[in-house]
């Protein structure tokens, strides 16, 4: 089966005056992760970088004004894929390594996905028997090529460290569970959270290699503690206390 040639790779929505979210509207939705772009007064962020299948920096060209920090909130490949188009990353001191020179570059194709890792997402509620993309960035793009490539790691970061955009300040949460090197972005000033994949509104993956249940248990009792705002997720849509306290209760009424 040939695929359709995307029109574009990235959809773009302005959220607030300085946050933007990014997707890749065509990877399958289990591996379409929330690219944020936040803006700040003396650098920017761009949290998660996506699949790495088109270019997120071309994309983001008209955001992209000043120096940027590309935040890997964890390094699966969903979230870091575009991370070796910056010169300036973030991420976690236990998954540095991983950005760096990644172990499991990945694949877009369904064939050559572990069965056992097909296995765990079954159990957790995902569907996923085809490809991971729908459609292809140009013309002559070869799926089999794929694969994360090496990033440059610039900033190495742990629990309390702060993000310093000048006007807006965010504190490293370390959030572990879903991975080793899990973080969140907390802005205690406006009650915002970027949470990658520590939470977000569908079914949480917390059986594949790396995560690990007793930790996430205590993850999501910090976070079910957060005076939050709002949560911008590394999937799915955001949403706020309320909503955060449910799922955190959900995961903890299976799991503690
Ligand atoms: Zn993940
Ligand atoms: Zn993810």
């Amino acid at each position: 089966m040939t695929l359709p040639i995307a029109e574009r790779w990235f959809e773009t929505k302005r959220i607030t005056d300085d946050i933007t979210l990014l997707w890749e509207p065509h990877v399958v939705p289990l591996m379409r992760c929330n690219i944020w772009h936040v803006r700040g007064r003396d650098r920017d962020l761009m949290i998660d970088t996506g699949m790495g299948v088109g270019s997120l920096r071309e994309a983001a060209k008209n955001l992209l004004d000043k120096k940027v920090t590309a935040v890997a909130t964890h390094t699966h490949i969903d979230h870091v894929g575009g991370h070796h188009e910056f010169d300036h990353t973030l991420v976690h001191e236990l998954e540095a390594e991983n950005l760096r020179h990644p172990h499991d570059r990945g694949t877009l194709r369904f064939t050559e996905i572990p069965a056992d890792y097909v296995a765990s997402l079954t159990k957790a509620g995902y569907e996923l028997d085809g490809d991971l993309i729908t459609a292809l960035p140009y013309e002559g793009y070869d799926i089999d090529s794929y694969g994360v490539k090496d990033s440059v790691i610039a900033e190495v970061v742990t629990e309390g460290d702060i993000v310093d955009l000048g006007d807006r300040h965010f504190e490293v949460l370390h959030l572990p569970g879903h991975s080793p090197g899990s973080i969140g972005l907390w802005e205690a000033a406006t009650g915002t959270l970027f949470s990658g994949d520590a939470i977000y509104d569908g079914p949480l993956l917390d059986e594949i290699e790396g995560a690990d249940i007793d930790v996430y248990v205590r993850t999501m009792k910090r976070l079910r503690e957060l005076p939050v705002r709002v949560v911008h997720a590394g999937h799915d849509p955001s949403f706020g206390r309320a909503r955060l306290v449910e799922l955190a209760d959900a995961y903890l009424a299976l799991r503690d």
